[in-house]
């Protein structure tokens, strides 16, 4: 055993959708040689399912259920998470617009969050990782070494998002009034609404570029390194 190896972080990037957390998660987990993993993957994984198995996004027994009937899995790539479900490739497919609209619906459930957030806890145990999500820092990770909250202003998210969705040529796109709704969603739910924790290092990304962004994340996690 080597004494001198650094220390294993544990960084969680949290924040609403458009705020940036996807790329400055990447960036950083492949600067530092650490993991990133996306944990709205697998509430999209979960809706999916449930897309499939024709249950409800209000059900929560059946899709608690659902939950621990299922295998999902994050492997880290160069370009994201690849996501398995029951071993079957579902990157692409858990992108489209139905499953994120049944993401944002089956996250509100307190028991399907309870089965999200120890898996979620079992894969970063040993640290090393960059996740990132909605309550990584106040739920998942209350713990963790550093915490960033990413947000930007609402507008300039709706123009990211859906320019992303542009790019990405996916058929169905969600309009600015869904993300809104999304994010409502989050933010006022009963279980782990979306919040920052109070020992956050808040960033507003709204006139930062990306590398500014990543300057400030990185000089908080050399601070931690020593
Ligand atoms: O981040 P992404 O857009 O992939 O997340 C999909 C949905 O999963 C979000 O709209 C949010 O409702 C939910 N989510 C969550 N907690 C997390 C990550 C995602 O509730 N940690």
């Amino acid at each position: 055993m080597n004494d001198h190896q650094p220390r294993k972080l544990i960084i969680a990037v949290d924040g609403p959708a458009g705020a940036g957390k996807s790329t400055i998660a990447s960036r950083l987990a492949r600067k530092l040689g650490y993991t990133n993993l996306e944990s709205g993957a697998m509430y999209r994984a979960l809706a999916l399912k449930a897309i499939e198995w024709d249950i409800s996004f209000d059900d929560e027994d059946a899709l608690a259920k659902l939950a621990h009937n299922s295998r999902i899995q994050l492997e880290p790539t160069s370009t994201g998470n690849r996501v398995l479900l029951d071993g079957h490739d579902v990157t692409q497919r858990v992108r489209e617009t139905d499953v994120t609209e049944g993401a944002s619906r089956v996250s509100v459930h307190p028991r399907v969050r309870e089965w999200m957030v120890a898996r979620q806890q079992e894969m970063g145990a040993g640290g090393g990782i960059v996740m990132e999500g909605r309550d990584i820092g106040t739920k998942v990770f209350p713990r963790a070494d550093v915490k960033i909250f990413l947000d930007a202003d609402p507008v300039v998210r709706e123009q990211r998002r859906l320019q992303q969705q542009k790019l990405s040529g996916g058929a169905a796109q969600l309009t600015a009034a869904e993300l809104r709704l999304r994010d409502k969603r989050d933010r006022t739910r009963a279980t782990s609404p979306l919040v920052a924790a109070p020992d956050a290092l808040l960033l507003d990304s709204t006139s930062m570029s990306e590398d500014e962004v990543l300057q400030k994340v990185e000089e908080l996690v050399r601070k931690k390194l020593g």
